[in-house]
């Protein structure tokens, strides 16, 4: 009897089952998010070729561009996904934590503007740094900051706050927006996945942000923790491990 090397081969072949499952699902995932705003766009486009009327063919052009970005988005995010996953081990340099809070809060800042919503930077003081990936980090806190503005009321304050703890650094998004059901909460970092917050409030987001950050934070050993309370509104924190050799 040799159960240990049984034992062996019937988990590489589950495991590898899995994998080719996840692969499988994904693709289909992918497939079918393309499907949807590309349908749209070929409607329009037929429409429009037949259109008339000026005013009605002015809209249905730009309802053809709010569809095309939101097709370029959902690339944009799966190509930074497929780095970042590929990147298990990314470079690991001294990054100043303080600015990856900035240059993620300057992408996101046009977007608050818009929408009147005031972006507070708490940085931690003195600075500290990680040791990581800088363009993979600023990609984490803007995502995470991007669905803040995205599910907070116009006119509402969103908080970008660096602190340090127990050996670890804090990296915390605060809004007080629609918040998160505790039903989803356990979801919401699966790819693709987005809480329907009813019809009012359709991000167009591509469900990948999470699944972004949730990997950035395991290729810099941290993870990340939710606090989410609907109607009341969310905390996002991207814990990080503390560098050893830490002198600031
Ligand atoms: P998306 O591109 O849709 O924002 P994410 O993966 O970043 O994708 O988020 C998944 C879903 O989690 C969102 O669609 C939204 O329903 C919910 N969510 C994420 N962040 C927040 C937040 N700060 N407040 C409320 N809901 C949020």
């Amino acid at each position: 009897h040799r159960p240990l090397g049984v034992n062996a081969i019937i988990e590489d072949v589950s495991e590898r089952r899995r994998l080719e499952e996840i692969r499988r699902d994904f693709v289909a995932n992918v497939s079918h998010e393309l499907k949807t705003p590309m349908g749209a766009l070929g409607l329009l486009a037929e429409t429009l070729t037949m259109e008339p009327n000026p005013t009605v063919a002015q809209r249905l052009a730009s309802r053809i561009h709010t569809e095309a970005f939101r097709v370029s988005r959902i690339i944009d995010d799966l190509l930074d996904l497929s780095r970042i996953e590929s990147e298990e081990a990314p470079p690991r340099e001294p990054i100043y934590v303080n600015l990856v809070m900035a240059e993620a809060v300057e992408r996101v800042r046009s977007a608050a503007e818009q929408r009147r919503i005031t972006i507070e930077l708490d940085e931690p003081d003195p600075p500290v740094h990680v040791l990581g990936d800088r363009r993979q980090l600023v990609s984490a806190i803007h995502s995470l900051l991007e669905n803040a503005v995205t599910f907070s009321y116009e006119g509402s304050v969103v908080r970008v706050a660096g602190s340090q703890s127990d050996g670890k650094i804090q990296l915390a998004v605060t809004d007080t927006g629609v918040g998160i059901p505790a039903r989803d909460l356990e979801r919401i970092f699966e790819r693709f996945y987005r809480v329907d917050h009813g019809r009012s409030r359709d991000s167009g987001g591509t469900g990948l942000g999470l699944s972004i950050v949730r990997h950035v934070a395991s290729n810099h050993q941290g993870h990340v923790e939710v606090d989410s309370r609907e109607g009341e509104g969310s905390t996002f924190t991207l814990v990080l491990p503390r560098p050893p050799e830490y002198s600031a």
